[in-house]
């Protein structure tokens, strides 16, 4: 898989313009379980991400993943700033130039790993790992963008009937129950607009 500058820049205005569009959606799930500025904080940094689209799409593959990685950091803030920024950069760290399907599998693999360590959480605590993990396996196991995007959504969804013990939302205990996790949603809008973009391709 070969990404040329303009097929980065379609990356960046699909994903970001999927979580901008969403703002009000996500500060409402995260109204419900947390402090409420779980939209806010991502439009923040997918709009920082936007306006530096240009220069970003001009890096080859690692940078870019890189560099997308580190705004994320700089600009999005809470707790979903560092992991998501350490997701985007384990990416970047792991995938070759023009990786294989392998070869991303793997990579998102180490990257959702890297993202377990600095938050110090696993699947099943109500967070963007509950969508992260399952998205991976299926990918893992050859499936298509439809199949991908389905998987993801369908996380997300079963995040509701969880109890959070990582993150904000831990605070309210049995409270947390019966709300959608912002983060897993967040990470289903991503994959969902990454598999809408290459699932056409
Ligand atoms: P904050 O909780 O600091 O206000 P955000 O609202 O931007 O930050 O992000 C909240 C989301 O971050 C949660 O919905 C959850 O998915 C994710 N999250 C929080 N803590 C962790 C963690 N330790 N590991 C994985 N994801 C986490
Ligand atoms: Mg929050």
């Amino acid at each position: 898989m070969r990404l040329d500058t303009e097929q980065k820049k379609a990356l960046i205005s699909a994903v970001a313009g999927s979580i901008i569009a969403h703002t009000d959606e996500l500060t409402t799930l995260d109204q419900a379980i947390g402090d409420g500025d779980h939209g806010y904080n991502m439009k923040r940094g997918f709009e920082a991400v936007l306006t530096d689209a240009e220069m970003l799409s001009a890096k080859p593959l690692p940078d870019f993943l890189k560099a997308i990685g580190m705004k994320l950091v700089s600009t999005v803030g809470g707790a979903s700033g560092p992991l998501y920024g350490t997701l985007f950069m384990a990416l970047g760290k792991e995938l070759p130039a023009e990786p294989s399907r392998e070869e991303a599998v793997s990579a998102f693999g180490a990257a959702i790993l890297a993202v377990k360590t600095r938050g110090k959480s696993d699947v099943g605590q109500k967070t963007m790992l509950d969508v992260l993990v399952p998205t991976h396996e299926t990918m893992a196991q050859g499936a298509g963008a439809v199949a991908i995007k389905t998987t993801a959504a369908r996380a997300a969804s079963a995040t509701v009937p969880m109890r959070a013990t990582r993150g904000r939302a831990s605070f309210l205990g049995e409270r947390s129950i019966g709300h959608m996790d912002p983060g897993a949603r967040s990470s289903s809008l991503m994959i969902a607009a990454l598999c809408d973009l290459f699932g056409e391709s």
